[in-house]
């Protein structure tokens, strides 16, 4: 039985007054598990706030390597030390605005696992590739590329968050047929290697996923909930479409 899972990813927004806001006033209940990737600056402040519920804080990104001469960047250990427990990793900002490569994206996985945190692999095609028929075989090359580098086992302890490039942030969102479809074929892609994780591994959603489409959406059967970009900011909208994924 897979948890329902629902993560917000607050990108390179939000504000003091914003973590405030959630902190004082956020309450699902415990049937879905909620992450928090705030910029690296608010996690603290999260992490603190939400110290008594059960609720997790992660990490935008993580260097592919733990420390030393990276001005600018996070290492996946000193995120586990300051209490994040996820990190994204390969969102399509960092594939597509800072050109990292699924090579890249396997590093960073591995790397996240070895120090403890637990990865949100994302993972979409472009219009174009969906348009040109290669949506799947896009996903495809984006998962095994994983799977030759951390192997299936590593799947264990991961989430996968499928998210149309064409989709995020554009008010479009994948009918529940187009996600259904899609993570029905990631599971058959786990699956070549092992049935048991296949079935196991959490596949979240995302792609402007809002209260008005997050019921439907969180009914299909291979859906466990959503990776929420824009509207997690806003505490009302985010609230319900948490409470749109728990049992
Ligand atoms: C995202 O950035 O992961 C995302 C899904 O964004 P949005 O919900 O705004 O489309």
């Amino acid at each position: 039985m897979r948890a329902p899972m629902v993560a917000a990813n607050w990108k390179m927004n939000g504000s003091r007054a914003i973590c405030r806001e959630f902190v004082e006033h956020f309450d699902v209940d415990g049937s879905v598990d909620v992450v928090f990737f705030p910029p690296f600056l608010y996690t603290s402040m999260l992490m603190e706030g939400f110290v008594s519920r059960s609720i997790s804080v992660g990490v935008q990104d993580v260097c592919h390597v733990n420390s030393g001469a990276y001005t600018g960047e996070i290492g996946a250990e000193m995120a586990v030390d300051s209490g994040a427990t996820y990190s994204l990793v390969g969102h399509s900002e960092r594939r597509s605005l800072f050109g990292e490569t699924d090579g890249l994206i396997a590093e960073k996985f591995t790397t996240c696992q070895q120090a403890g945190l637990t990865p949100v692999l994302c993972v979409g095609e472009s219009r174009e590739e969906r348009l040109d028929g290669r949506a799947e075989s896009v996903v495809a090359k984006q998962i095994g590329s994983i799977l030759r580098t951390a192997g299936i086992k590593a799947f264990a302890n991961a989430v996968i968050a499928y998210e149309p490039v064409w989709a995020i942030g554009t008010g479009e969102t994948a009918s529940p047929a187009q996600a259904q479809s899609m993570h029905a074929f990631i599971r058959a892609v786990l699956a070549k290697s092992d049935a048991t994780t296949a079935r196991n591994t959490r596949v979240l959603y995302g792609g402007s996923v809002k209260a008005s489409n997050a019921s439907e959406l969180f009914a299909e059967r291979d859906i466990d909930g959503g990776l929420v970009g824009g509207a997690s900011l806003e505490f009302k909208e985010f609230t319900k479409i948490c409470r749109a994924a728990s049992h």
